[in-house]
């Protein structure tokens, strides 16, 4: 018992979401590289001179050392080593970033951990920061990284339900995520073109630190949003609502 009140966690990890809590504090999400994603409580964080002001606003990037509580855990100090303010520079980006965290959120367990779709998050910022690519993409990019570390990957090399194999399909089974062949059944299917399929069929099979000079038509770009944001709204309780704003300047 005395041993797990000094327990000590030292881990880099990125705020997803913070909440005001009690008269000074503030509670924060963490998304850690070793112990998945947790909450911690930031004692004073509102206060004008803590020290923590900076060290947990959304994005924010750092090594945190923790008191370890059983539920919740206390933040002791924060190394930053990247603010990522820099994400909040104009309503793309923020809305873009806005919607990694809450991906992260939504989609994940306490305390699942997660190495590899950390590393992809850091890079995702970084990206974000030094304009690499087109942040559309990089959301779908992103989105096909959450669904395979939470078990729904997609999968391209057979036919979901004869089990031939193929390269193209105009059809992904909305059960299984994967291609329907020509002869098969299109039931619980949404229709994919072409060149849509041979993008998300790219962005599914490479890492991240390959995907930043494909060039996307404005046409399967709408496609790739409709399929995976079907795919997410299927399968987590809570529906991510980062984007539903693009979705309304959309209609004017
Ligand atoms: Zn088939």
């Amino acid at each position: 018992m005395g041993d797990d009140l000094l327990a000590i966690l030292k881990t880099r990890a990125i705020v997803i979401k913070t909440q005001e809590f009690k008269e000074n504090d503030k509670l924060v999400w963490l998304f850690t590289e070793d112990f998945g994603k947790i909450t911690a409580i930031a004692k004073g964080a509102r206060k004008s001179k803590s020290r923590y002001i900076s060290s947990t606003l959304p994005c924010c990037y750092g090594e945190f050392v923790l008191f370890k509580g059983k539920n919740l855990h206390t933040i002791n100090e924060v190394t930053i080593i990247d603010s990522f303010q820099q994400l909040l520079r104009n309503l793309d980006t923020i809305t873009y970033a806005s919607y990694f965290n809450e991906l992260i959120d939504i989609t994940l367990e306490n305390d699942e951990i997660h190495k590899e779709l950390f590393k992809d998050l850091v890079t995702a910022f970084y990206f974000i920061k030094n304009d690499v690519m087109d942040i559309e993409i990089l959301a779908r990019a992103f989105e096909i990284r959450i669904l395979k570390a939470t078990g729904y990957e997609l999968n391209f090399n057979k036919c979901v339900r004869c089990r031939k194999k193929i390269t193209i399909s105009n059809y992904i089974d909305l059960i299984s995520y994967g291609p329907i062949c020509s002869e098969c059944e299109k039931l619980n299917s949404i229709y994919i073109s072409n060149p849509t399929y041979n993008t998300l069929k790219f962005l599914n099979n490479f890492g991240m630190d390959r995907i930043n000079r494909i060039i996307v038509s404005k046409t399967s770009k709408l496609e790739l949003y409709k399929i995976l944001s079907l795919i997410i709204s299927q399968n987590y309780t809570r529906k991510p609502k980062s984007l539903e704003m693009f979705d309304y300047l959309d209609k004017f």
